[in-house]
């Protein structure tokens, strides 16, 4: 049988119609309307076009959004008053510091300033402790993009071997935790691993969160494994090296087109649900 993609450029689109669908019911009934507000610290040309990108997303669902502009010298004392402002607004359902924030800033303490309830981005050692514990919080976008990819196409990751390639806070260990609370058997690999390709050869489902292109390599791939592809490199190439690899996956997401869509619906769809004091994108 061939190898079936997952389509995350889909999904999304049907997740931001949703959404799309449910702010305008707000409108037209006068409710107030989910805000996401975004920090972005200095000026990372990158992180500009990431937070352009996020406001733009916004507004193509009914989304209000509001930038907070912070300049490149500012301090983590002064970051964290603004965030305390925004965690008392009631007009803001949702609290983004865009990464990476200028060295001088204590990064970890101004996330973890964020109150968990308008932590839609996930970054918080709150809400990581609760997704570890299999509460209700808000998960970090991606890891959870790929968990409602799986959900669409039906896999059953229950007591199969999942390796997650990669271990970041926003990235590797939250894949891995929520591979685990749904009864996978995890093995999170990192750059000490010893005999990685040995790891990868048992494996029934594949995340690769490296950051290095086609690094995992196609021979390594077990007949029938799921593929799933969070790696982003220069040229629009993934972690996985898919040209030969897809062809022995029984699923793979494409590069782009299937994991990297997902992140944006889901902080969108979280955005929303801080309003409704719903947590977790559809009960994941
Ligand atoms: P990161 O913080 O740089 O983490 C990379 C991980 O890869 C680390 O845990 C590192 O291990 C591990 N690693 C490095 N070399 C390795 C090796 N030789 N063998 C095994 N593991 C190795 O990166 P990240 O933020 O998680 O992002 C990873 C990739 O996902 C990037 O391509 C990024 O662009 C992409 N990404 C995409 C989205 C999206 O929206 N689609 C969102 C987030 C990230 P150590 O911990 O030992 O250093």
């Amino acid at each position: 049988m061939s190898a079936i993609l997952l389509d995350g450029k889909k999904l999304s689109d049907k997740i931001k119609s949703e959404i799309r669908n449910e702010t305008e019911i707000l409108r037209s009934k006068n409710k107030k309307l989910p805000a996401l507000s975004t920090i972005l610290v200095g000026n990372n040309p990158a992180s500009e076009t990431y937070v352009n990108m996020k406001i733009r997303a916004c507004e193509s669902v009914g989304i209000k959004s509001k930038l907070l502009r912070l300049s490149e010298k500012t301090g983590t004392g002064e970051l964290i008053d603004e965030i305390g402002k925004l965690n008392e607004d009631d007009d803001i359902h949702g609290i983004l510091l865009q990464h990476p924030c200028p060295p001088q800033i204590d990064e970890r303490k101004a996330f973890d300033f964020i109150d968990w309830r308008k932590d839609v981005d996930g970054v918080t050692t709150v809400s990581f402790g609760k997704l570890s514990m299999g509460e209700k919080t808000f998960i970090p976008c991606t890891p959870a993009g790929i968990m409602l990819l799986l959900r669409e196409y039906g896999i059953n990751v229950s007591g199969k071997h999942a390796v997650v390639v990669g271990r970041s806070a926003i990235l590797g260990k939250p894949v891995g935790m929520l591979l685990l609370n749904e009864n996978a058997t995890v093995t999170i690999c990192h750059s000490k691993t010893e005999k990685l390709d040995t790891i990868i050869r048992e494996a029934d489902i594949v995340v690769g969160a490296v950051g290095k292109p086609e690094f995992i390599r196609a021979e390594w791939i077990k007949k029938g494994a799921v593929l799933l592809d969070a790696g982003y490199n220069k040229g629009n190439i993934g972690d996985i090296e898919i040209s030969q690899a897809a062809a022995k996956s029984s699923f793979y997401t494409p590069v782009p087109g299937g994991v990297g869509p997902m992140t944006i619906a889901v902080l969108l769809r979280q955005t929303l649900d801080s309003l409704k004091e719903n947590f977790t994108p559809d009960g994941l």
